[in-house]
């Protein structure tokens, strides 16, 4: 099924490659090839302030473009990449591109207020190094961490280990903030949240997709966002497609929604005009890096 993204269309791709034998081994040779070959990009999926439109971050998507497929979905092209350990690396360019791209934009914009968050996949997140790998392409990029959010699934939860928390926590040391993304889908997800020091929740979007129509989802995600300012968390709607939604998550109380309503992910230079052109009148008031 094909399936819409910042950009342009996904190619179809045919599921039954995933599972036939044939097609998965062209899919994973492709995958290697793939990282030396420079097919992968990052597109840029806006955060936004409902009330004001305002853009309060960017969330980095992974975009293969296959030479002859087109266009896969990270939610095809991920898993494999999992399995056949290359997942690392990828995370690895993600990283290293996204805080280039956040530097390049801070530097042109003059603008240190633009932030970035980041998805990592557990086996990434789980490895040795991690830390270490982060701390050195802030460096290397001059990135404050301030600007920086991780995102992690409930799926590094699935083995819980004293390892996980104290990664998280040494992320959080560094000044790096750790987002729950797809919150509400695991086996325990409050638990989580007990157990971990996470920064930021995005309710997943198969809650906000009912929040319209459904009183008991409506209830939960509410439940949600009263928790959050409970305990200090930021809460993010993911998957928001409707002004109903908006103005549902509004009434609530969420402070930051992120889906299609407000925008797909832009291109790096559609995502860095889009910054621009927000925060245009507030730079023009208080202009900032004079002579650049
Ligand atoms: P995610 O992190 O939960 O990202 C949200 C997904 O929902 C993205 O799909 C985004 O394009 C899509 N989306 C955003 N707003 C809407 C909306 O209003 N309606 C609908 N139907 N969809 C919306 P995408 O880009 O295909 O990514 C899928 C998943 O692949 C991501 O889910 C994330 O788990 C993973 N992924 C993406 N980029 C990376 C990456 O760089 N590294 C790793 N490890 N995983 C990634
Ligand atoms: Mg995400
Ligand atoms: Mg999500
Ligand atoms: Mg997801």
């Amino acid at each position: 099924e094909a399936k819409r993204a910042g950009g342009g269309d996904y190619a179809i791709f045919d599921a039954s490659m995933r599972e036939d034998a044939v097609g998965r081994l062209m899919l994973q040779t492709d995958l290697r090839q793939a990282v030396e070959r420079d097919e992968f990009h990052l597109a840029y999926q806006p955060i936004v302030n409902p009330a004001t439109g305002a853009i309060r971050s960017f969330e980095a998507l992974l975009r293969w473009n296959h030479p002859t497929r087109g266009a896969i979905s990270p939610a095809d092209f991920i898993p494999v990449a999992e399995e056949i350990g290359l997942i690392r690396q990828i995370d690895r360019w993600v990283m290293r591109e996204a805080c280039a791209q956040l530097s390049g934009w801070q530097r042109r914009f003059a603008n240190p207020d633009l932030k970035l968050s980041i998805n990592t996949s557990s086996a990434a997140f789980a490895e040795c190094g991690f830390v270490a790998t982060l701390a050195e392409v802030l460096r290397e990029f001059a990135i404050r961490p301030q600007s920086l959010e991780l995102e992690i699934t409930e799926g590094i939860f699935l083995h819980p280990s004293p390892e996980i928390a104290e990664t998280i926590a040494a992320i959080r040391r560094l000044g790096v903030r750790v987002a729950l993304d797809d919150f509400g889908t695991g086996y325990s997800s409050l638990s989580y949240i007990n157990r971990y020091p996470i920064d930021t929740i995005k309710i997943d979007k198969s809650f906000i997709d009912g929040i319209g129509t459904n009183r008991q989802t409506r209830a939960i995600v509410e439940l949600i966002v009263r928790l959050g300012d409970t305990l200090d968390l930021n809460i993010i709607a993911e998957g928001v497609e409707t002004q109903e939604q908006t103005d549902m998550l509004m009434h609530i109380g969420c402070r930051a929604i992120q889906g299609y309503h407000f925008a797909e992910p832009l291109s790096a230079r559609d995502a860095g005009e889009r910054w621009h052109a927000t925060t245009a009148s507030e730079v023009n008031r208080f202009p900032r890096g004079e002579g650049r």
